[in-house]
């Protein structure tokens, strides 16, 4: 085989000498690298993590931390909601809109609970407190959350139940989950080599993977794998050649990642013939404070409302990107958004909770704001008043957002212009860009036991991935949690299937 480029797969006949041996070898040392290395590593099989940073974490560690879980577990119970399996798939087949896994959401529904036991059991504290409003991370340490479970359409669709798992942290819960799963993964006997690139896959003559390629300071080493290689490497949004190519619509804005999605295992299994799906599909975070969403008004460039603003609020970056964009150049394409908000909406978030964001416009009357935030004349002011009409009738007949946050705007008005940024107290420095935040949902098709699979749909022997550089359970749409949640319940899958190859 000559390599044409980086990723083209190196045969095993051309490799004289493997400078380490293995069993099992995991590629990227974030959250699904973590679990798949603990599950292959509990077995009598040797575990080699491969991780090009000095150490584990990726953007796992950076993460909030929410975990998608439910079908009934005890931080559930204990918060006094009931949830079965059957109502979670059906909710996540909802939210993942079109081109969802509805397989693999079935298999991840049936197991959740077990899946929160198993975390537990690695030593994940979950409180058995809920916070009950809308936010992308509580300031607390409640252990549940809503994540658009009860926001319309999605009432209609299931019976709500919050499933929303967070570890016992104070904001983001990603460092404490991180040091959980790698501490489980090494305790269980998993070894580490850090500052190490994987370039490319080693394959026999059968096709079946046996290793990978890797730089480590500037030298290459051949890496021997005898039962399988697991890609754990995270998504591609570092990688603009792959966005322009996949999902261009997501180039130009904050990319949501450590730094190292450049999608590098994507590509080597691809080289390799490997099947991706809906590549384009991309989380969007709007920089909005949802509390402050909802309650008052998002609109658009036309000051329209598009959205229920007590949804999920990724649902209204996704929105935003994709659907109220009109045309021009899509890198950092136009999300124009405004969060109209009255006085007494914008002091009801605690100051703490508004991260930072502040009134970019502030007028007495709906005709001034209109003017201030030079949205089309007469946009903003009918805009309101069918709000308030609404509001005052208690029923938001356009959007379904729930009578809880529904209340007429009263002047003084404010207008906050998400391209202003936010900044979550994890974070410092300035945030003011496109008002968007993006991460990619697309990459290689697995299947149940995290197989990653050919253009045919069959497996490709010894090649096995979690996590973002597969597609997961997402068709189009996104819901936090179920990053962390697909890549740590199929990277066990993962894990265990790769010590169990001969
Ligand atoms: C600020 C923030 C908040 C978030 N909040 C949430 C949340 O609350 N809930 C949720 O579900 N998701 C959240 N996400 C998204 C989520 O963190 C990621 O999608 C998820 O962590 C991906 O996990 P992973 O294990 O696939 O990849 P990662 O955790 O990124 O790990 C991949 C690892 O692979 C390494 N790597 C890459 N290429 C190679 C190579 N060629 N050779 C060797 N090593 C390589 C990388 O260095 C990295 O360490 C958030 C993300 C961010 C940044």
């Amino acid at each position: 085989m000559t390599a044409r480029n980086s990723v083209t797969p190196r045969a095993a006949a051309e490799v004289s000498h493997y400078d380490l041996e293995t069993d099992v070898l995991v590629i990227g040392y974030g959250a699904a690298g973590a679990a798949a290395a603990f599950e292959a590593a509990r077995t009598e099989a040797r575990v080699l993590i491969l991780e090009r940073s000095g150490g584990a974490g990726g953007a796992s560690a950076m993460s909030g931390g929410e975990i998608y879980l439910g079908g009934g577990t005890p931080i559930q119970v204990a918060c006094g909601y009931d949830d079965t399996p059957e109502e979670m798939a059906a909710f996540l087949k909802a939210a993942m809109g079109a081109g969802a896994d509805a397989a693999k959401i079935d298999e991840y529904s049936a197991g959740s609970v077990e899946h929160f036991h198993w975390l537990v059991h690695r030593g994940v504290p979950f409180k058995p407190t809920m916070w009950d409003a809308p936010t992308w991370v509580p300031p607390t340490d409640d252990g549940l959350m809503w994540l658009g479970e009860n926001s319309w359409p999605f009432t209609e669709l299931a019976k709500p139940a919050p499933r929303g798992h967070r570890p016992t942290a104070n904001d983001f819960g990603g460092k404490l989950l991180m040091e959980c799963l790698s501490r489980a993964a090494e305790s269980a006997g998993a070894t580490t080599l850090f500052d190490t690139q994987a370039g490319a896959l080693i394959v026999d003559a059968d096709g079946v993977v046996v290793g990978v390629v890797a730089r480590q300071y500037g030298t290459e080493i051949a890496i021997r794998a005898h039962r399988g290689v697991i890609l754990t490497t995270g998504g591609f949004v570092d990688n603009d050649g792959m966005l322009a190519a996949h999902a261009p619509e997501l180039l130009g804005h904050t990319k949501v990642s450590a730094g190292t999605d450049d999608g590098s295992g994507i590509r080597m299994a691809q080289a390799l013939g490997a099947g991706v799906r809906h590549m384009s599909s991309g989380q969007v975070g709007m920089s909005l404070i949802p509390g402050l969403a909802a309650r008052g008004m998002v609109v658009n460039a036309r000051g329209q409302r598009f959205m229920n603003e007590d949804t999920y609020p990724g649902r209204i970056g996704q929105a935003a990107l994709y659907r109220n964009n009109m045309g021009g150049s899509w890198a950092g394409g136009d999300t124009a958004v405004w969060v109209i908000v009255d006085e007494d909406g914008f002091e009801d978030v605690p100051e703490p909770q508004r991260w930072g964001v502040r009134p970019t416009h502030v007028a007495e009357t709906p005709e001034e704001l209109e003017q201030l935030t030079a949205l089309p004349t007469g946009s903003l002011t009918a805009g309101i008043a069918r709000y308030n009409e609404l509001a005052m009738g208690g029923a938001d007949l356009d959007l379904h957002k729930s009578p809880r946050w529904l209340r007429p705007l009263t002047p003084p008005l404010a207008a906050i212009d998400v391209k202003a940024g936010i900044r979550p107290p994890s974070e410092a420095g300035d945030r003011r860009g496109t008002g968007a935040s993006v991460f990619t949902l697309g990459g290689l098709h697995t299947d149940l036991d995290a197989h990653v699979l050919d253009l045919n749909g069959d497996r490709i022997p010894g090649l096995f991935a979690a996590g973002r550089a597969t597609n997961g359970l997402h068709g189009i749409g996104y819901i936090s949690g179920t990053s962390l949640g697909d890549g740590t319940f199929f990277g066990r899958r993962a894990g265990t299937a790769a010590a169990r190859t001969e």
